[in-house]
């Protein structure tokens, strides 16, 4: 990969205060599988997956809820209490204040996490020496991207970001969303292939959170979950969620 092909704009000297933050959870343990941590939600995704779960959260120019200095705050209230901070979306790599939130998270004594989809490998790439662990959202093998996403890079971009996350040596899990409405058993299969045998983290399996997707797509849905793409017994070394 060249740094040509890279977006390389992320502004590490761009303060904490310019996150656009679309909501605070200030604990819970389902953000980071065995840690109690706060999760920050940034706004903003290039993305249109059908089966988002935050739609509303997808505009990038759409004002954040509220402040940095906010979160720090309760950040600082709950020292002791909750162990971690997961930075998630919408695409939480996208924000220039990124890094200078993740280094003040750190500076008050806490681990921190990010959840990425990897539409932005550049900015990614000088975020990843600061953290402590990335739960990255596949999406299938990079040709099934486009009908997934919208986007035709983001094939490209998730697979190079995956790929920078395995050579950054940080802690990282890969969680696969399977889409009834999109991926057959046997793309299923193969995109655990692709994951293999390119050397990354075998998949957690995960059927769609689409409670608060849109009407359309909970029509086309239907209810089917996980299990009505694979069998219960099928890829058995994987974990479920
Ligand atoms: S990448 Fe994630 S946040 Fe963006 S549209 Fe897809 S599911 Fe939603």
């Amino acid at each position: 990969m060249s740094t040509t092909e890279l977006d390389l704009t992320a502004v590490p000297g761009i303060a904490a205060h310019a996150l656009s933050i679309a909501a605070f959870t200030p604990s819970g343990c389902f953000d980071w599988p065995g840690r109690i941590a706060a999760t920050v939600t940034l706004q903003g995704c290039p993305w249109k997956c059908a089966y988002c779960s935050n739609p509303e959260g997808h505009d990038p120019a759409a004002p954040g809820r509220l402040a940095w200095s906010e979160v720090r705050d309760q950040l600082e209230a709950h020292r002791g209490t909750v162990e971690a901070v997961v930075f998630g979306g919408g695409e939480p790599a996208r924000q220039d204040g990124l890094v200078a939130a993740v280094r003040e998270a750190r500076s008050l004594g806490y681990a921190v996490g990010l959840h990425t989809m990897g539409a932005h490998p550049g900015r990614l790439a000088s975020v990843l020496p600061e953290l402590d662990w990335v739960s990255f959202d596949l999406k299938g093998t990079p040709e099934m991207y486009t009908r997934i996403t919208g986007e035709d890079t983001a094939g490209y971009q998730a697979w190079a970001s995956l790929e920078l996350i395995q050579h950054s040596g940080v802690d990282y899990e890969v969680s696969f969303t399977v889409d009834p409405t999109v991926h057959t058993r046997e793309d299923v299969f193969a995109t655990v292939r692709h994951a293999i045998r390119g050397g990354f983290h075998a998949p957690v399996l995960e059927g769609p959170r689409a409670r608060r997707a849109s009407r359309e797509y909970r029509a086309a849905l239907g209810g089917r979950g996980l299990y009505d793409v694979i069998a219960h017994d099928d890829l058995p070394d994987l974990a479920r969620r």
